[in-house]
């Protein structure tokens, strides 16, 4: 009953090996460079000291082979053999309008995921070179496809459509996908169990704030709006990411500077946000750390991110008619008392006060708002990977039925 998770980006490998009988984890690792001049392996079984190893891994399938052969080695190794992984489950990140949910991948899968390249061109092929590399390695073990779109296939066309020419949205698939919807999807149910209360009876405005980040409004557990768009540059402002702005600011700036489009795509994904405004980091931690000092960018970017993210909690209360609970995950979000306090403030009138000493957690379950706050408000640190193995084991034990 072991289900191995797997992250493929286009160079690196995040595995997980899970016992589908207790969630447990029993083995993770990473393997950085895939494909480029000093590639290196970490590896962790949950008894053995870690291994960090320097290797050469020329491509993904080389990855998993070295990964698998780990998994069975006698001091590093979790498994007798791998005739114990019941399934492989890859996190896919975009599943277009295909996907509204986890599937077993097969050739229409495969061909659809191949489909959906253009609207990831980044993500996706390397996704694919992890199923492909699996299927090769694992030929009778069932792979299945997690996707990050998957959970805001539930935002109706009246959020999810942009004001272009229809055209554009039927020749193009220009429309608002979303990412991040495993962890919307976890953070949002895991605070609900919390609560007590069933989710489909909840109002939840859920804030994944990492390097990349987005707000969800999750009502009655469904998604029905969620701040990254068509790409992954909207919403609040992010590590290296620009987030909300008039795009007739991107036309002007094209023409100032004479860039092309791929030049552009590099300020608006590599060189704004947190790192653009300060000029000194895309990590909070540095920006917060200068805010001390009295930097005055440091002190502006906090304030611009703190302030977005205020502004989606109060248009998703408004877009959801009401809020029951506010939800901070991710690497800010479960750590910055900061951002989480400066988000919250003037929220009271809409029921959501903040607990300032409670505040004070770092990376673990809690409730943070005042024992009178109507809206509970909670961090809830993220699994992704929990939820693509739970989600990969229900297929195949369905499967097997
Ligand atoms: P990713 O989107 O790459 O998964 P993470 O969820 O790991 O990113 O989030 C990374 C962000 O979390 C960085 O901006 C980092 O500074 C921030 N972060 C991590 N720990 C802390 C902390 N203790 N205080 C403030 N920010 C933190």
């Amino acid at each position: 009953m072991k289900v191995l998770v797997l992250n493929c980006g286009s160079s690196s490998i995040k595995y997980q090996v899970f016992d589908m009988r207790t969630e447990e984890v029993l083995a993770k690792g990473l393997i950085e460079r895939v494909g480029i001049e000093g590639s290196r392996i970490k590896h962790q079984n949950m008894r053995a000291e870690e291994l960090k190893q320097d290797v050469s891994v020329p491509n993904h399938k080389v990855g998993v082979k070295l990964l698998l052969d780990l998994l069975v080695d006698e001091t590093h190794g979790v498994l007798k053999s791998l005739d114990e992984i019941v399934a492989v489950g890859h996190r896919v990140v975009h599943g277009g309008e295909a996907f509204a949910r986890s599937v077993i991948v097969s050739k229409e899968v495969l061909d659809a995921v191949e489909d959906c390249v253009p609207l990831a061109p980044l993500h996706n092929p390397a996704n694919l070179m992890g199923i492909r590399a699996m299927m090769d390695t694992l030929p009778n073990v069932p792979q299945v496809a997690v996707f990050d779109t998957a959970f805001h296939q539930t935002m109706p066309p009246h959020a999810y459509m942009f004001g272009l020419p229809y055209r554009c949205y039927k020749e193009y698939k220009v429309r608002r996908y979303g990412f991040h919807g495993t962890s919307h999807y976890y953070v949002a149910n895991r605070a609900a169990e919390m609560l007590g209360r069933p989710v489909e009876d909840l109002k939840i405005v859920t804030c994944h704030l990492g390097n990349g980040s987005s707000l969800t409004a999750v009502d009655g557990g469904k998604s029905v709006d969620t701040s990254l768009g068509f790409g992954t540059v909207p919403g609040v402002i992010m590590g290296t990411r620009s987030g909300d702005l008039d795009p007739t600011a991107i036309l002007y700036i094209m023409e100032q500077e004479g860039l092309d489009s791929k030049a552009m795509s590099h300020i608006l994904h590599k060189e704004s946000g947190l790192l653009g405004l300060t000029g000194i980091s895309s990590d909070l931690r540095d920006v917060e750390a200068a805010a001390e000092s009295q930097n005055e960018r440091a002190l502006l970017a906090i304030e611009m991110l703190a302030y977005g993210v205020r502004k989606y909690i109060g248009a998703y209360a408004a877009a959801m008619g009401g809020l029951d609970a506010i939800v901070f995950t991710a690497g800010i979000g479960e750590n910055s008392d900061v951002i989480r306090a400066k988000a919250c403030e003037g929220l009271a009138f809409l029921g959501a006060k903040l607990d300032s000493n409670k505040n004070k957690v770092r990376g673990k379950e809690a409730f943070i708002s005042t024992d009178d706050s109507k809206v509970a408000i909670l961090v809830v640190p993220t699994n992704e990977e929990l939820v693509i193995a739970r989600d990969t084991w229900a297929l195949v034990s369905d499967a097997a039925r």
